[in-house]
């Protein structure tokens, strides 16, 4: 894991510990073109090297698909769902809508009132439909912990891909209900998508969760960071002679929980941790401060 990401997974063991609550790990593996064999194992490694321990077996999506599919025929029989025919390329062109969810991903709404004619034409293509929830662009606000009130409109999101998989959206509803989870501590560059569950939530009568939407960490050039930014992972990390330990330091001094030189441990981070003073700009990495 990238430290941008294993400062994510320390801020939610902060919240949940702070709170004497449970953590949950999770490993959302729907997205067969994304899951690596051992990555997951590798994962679990790069938690419990910073420190971080968790409560209960680790939950697997790959392993709950019948849930996910029971929630989907739910929506389905109550008349919330239609099929959808386009293709990435054809949302894009089509796409003009200005706020919220990026334009690219936002769906204009083509295949919502196809008629059995077109329905049939488009069947004839012989490409899978994906479907979509009838969101009627409602607008929803939450309140989020770090962040304050947050409002989106929700566009008709895909809740089953074309290839059968469930969507991320739907999947994390569930899960988040199924587990009973009280509170979902995640980074910022997913407050878009809150809007969506939370009409999701709604629609399948399920209690919904609260949200901290916690800062990311950044590029040199600003953008969300990822490997193309050099040594970011704990393993590079270690690899140039960085313990985990120095790494969390830098982690735990990125979010004013310790001072340079300090080499604190998850408890020591605990006992300073509170919410309201946690920065909520993001923080730019770079090499030489990390060590
Ligand atoms: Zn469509």
């Amino acid at each position: 894991m990238h430290v941008g990401n294993l400062r994510t997974a320390l801020l939610a063991w902060l919240f949940a510990r702070s709170a004497g609550a449970c953590f949950l790990v999770r490993v959302e593996d729907l997205d067969c073109s994304r899951v690596r064999l051992g990555m997951e194992e590798t994962q679990l490694a790069d938690l419990r090297a910073i420190g971080l321990d968790w409560d209960g077996p680790v939950v697997r999506q790959s392993e709950r698909m019948k849930l996910y599919e029971e929630a989907i025929a739910g929506l389905d029989a109550d008349g919330l769902l239609y099929p959808c025919y386009c293709t990435r390329a054809e949302i894009r062109a089509s796409a003009s809508a200005p706020h919220g969810i990026s334009a690219a991903d936002r769906y204009p709404g083509t295949c919502r009132e196809l008629t059995a004619k077109e329905r049939i034409e488009r069947e004839a293509s012989g490409r899978p439909p994906a479907l979509r929830v009838r969101a009627e662009n409602i607008r929803i606000s939450f309140e989020d912990r770090l962040l304050g009130r947050y409002e989106g409109e929700v566009d008709d999101f895909v809740v089953r891909r074309n290839d059968g998989a469930p969507a991320y959206q739907l999947a994390v509803v569930v899960d988040d209900f199924a587990q009973e989870v009280g509170e979902v501590v995640r980074g910022a560059d997913l407050l878009d998508s809150t809007p969506r569950q939370i009409l999701l939530s709604r629609l399948l009568e399920l209690h919904s969760p609260r949200y901290a939407h916690v800062p990311l960490v950044l590029g040199p050039d600003r953008r969300r960071l990822a490997k193309r930014h050099g040594a970011v992972t704990l393993a590079d990390r270690n690899a140039l002679g960085e313990s985990p330990r120095e790494v969390l330091a830098w982690m735990a001094r990125s979010l004013g929980l310790a001072a340079p030189g300090e080499r604190p441990v998850p408890a020591d981070l605990l006992a300073r941790f509170d919410s309201v003073r946690l920065p909520v700009e993001p923080t730019v990495w770079s090499p030489e401060t990390a060590a």
